[in-house]
């Protein structure tokens, strides 16, 4: 815009004065407007920041919320009280069949001997995963998540089991399938077990699982109720299995065994059988199927003649009906 300059008096007439002067206040007038528009723009920006500054308190607030309500809904759920009977069912109750298996795996109330050699301290089952991660956490035993459809691990040198002594392999905690996991199959999730430290805190739905093995007499010394060892080594046979505190025998495991060459393997599939079922080979071997039995033989040629580390894979699924 142009400058307009006030005139002066003495050399310009009165009405070329008049006409400057009014140019110049209409000048300064709109000069004025403008650095009070800017003034008033300035101050909405400092707004917006203020606004966008509590957007963000707003969202994180919103986000925690929701977290807690997912939690109350979890917590509710869990502590949801079932509903009461109908009249007429209270009259006449259903009989219950007494061999009916309850629709999910479930931690069987009551406690069970530890598995593991040397401690046999009685546990309740929902305590147990605890006691084996904190009172059992040794550098030969630990803790594997598995869902249905995976694979876990376990490498073990075969030579250091000791005869008679069962030997714990590794701690399997099963979660189910991973549906059940993230929670997007109907059906409350149970919990099995209690009191987890903190970074075990996730394993509260899934069961624990144990693998063991067991060097011991052939099965024709153990039938013949004569316990004692054979002389010869390559008369003994080792023996696998797994345990769980789980309430039935509703697990199965697929089992798969290698040494350093993973073509020659051999496998089986066998039962979960109950924690608190007598663990003594000498007594459950000849009569319960569920152990898996190697030859000291089979031992000696995938362990390439015991100089190799073993590696189990076991994969847990639950049989469907
Ligand atoms: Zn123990």
């Amino acid at each position: 815009m142009e400058k307009k300059v006030l005139l002066d008096p003495g050399s310009h007439s009165i009405d070329d004065v008049l006409v400057h002067f009014e140019a110049y206040k209409r000048t300064r007038r709109q000069e004025q407007r403008e650095f009070e528009q800017q003034l008033k723009n300035l101050s909405l920006n400092a707004n917006c920041e203020e606004l966008n500054a509590d957007m963000e308190v707003l969202r994180a607030g919103l986000h925690k919320l929701h977290k807690q309500q997912e939690r109350l809904q979890q917590l509710w759920e869990l502590n949801a009280i079932d509903p009461a009977p109908l009249e007429a069912e209270v009259c006449e109750p259903q009989k219950e069949d007494p061999d009916e298996k309850p629709d999910q795996l479930e931690v069987a109330n009551g406690e069970s001997q530890c598995v593991y050699h040397n401690c046999q301290r009685r546990i309740d089952n929902q305590l147990l995963l605890l006691h084996y991660l904190c009172d059992h956490n040794q550098a030969d035993s630990y803790c594997l998540s598995v869902l249905e459809g995976e694979r876990a691990v376990l490498s073990f040198q075969p030579q250091s089991c000791v005869s008679r002594v069962n030997k714990v392999l590794g701690l399997l905690a099963y979660g189910g399938q991973l549906e059940q996991q993230l929670g997007v199959t109907q059906g409350r999730r149970k919990f099995y077990n209690a009191f987890l430290p903190d970074q075990h805190t996730h394993l509260e739905t899934h069961i624990p699982v144990v693998v063991l093995i067991c060097q011991t007499a052939a099965l024709s010394v153990l039938e013949s109720k004569k316990f004692e060892l054979p002389d010869s080594q390559r008369d003994t046979i080792f023996v696998i299995w797994l345990v769980t505190p789980s309430d039935c025998h509703r697990l199965n495991a697929t089992l798969s065994l290698c040494g350093r060459d993973a073509a020659a393997r051999t496998g089986t599939v066998i039962g979960v059988r109950q924690v608190n079922d007598c663990q003594d080979t000498a007594c459950f071997v000849t009569v319960d199927a569920n152990y898996w039995r190697l030859t000291y033989t089979e031992m000696e040629r995938l362990s390439n003649q015991f100089r190799d580390e073993l590696h189990l894979e076991i994969g847990l699924t639950e049989p469907k009906n």
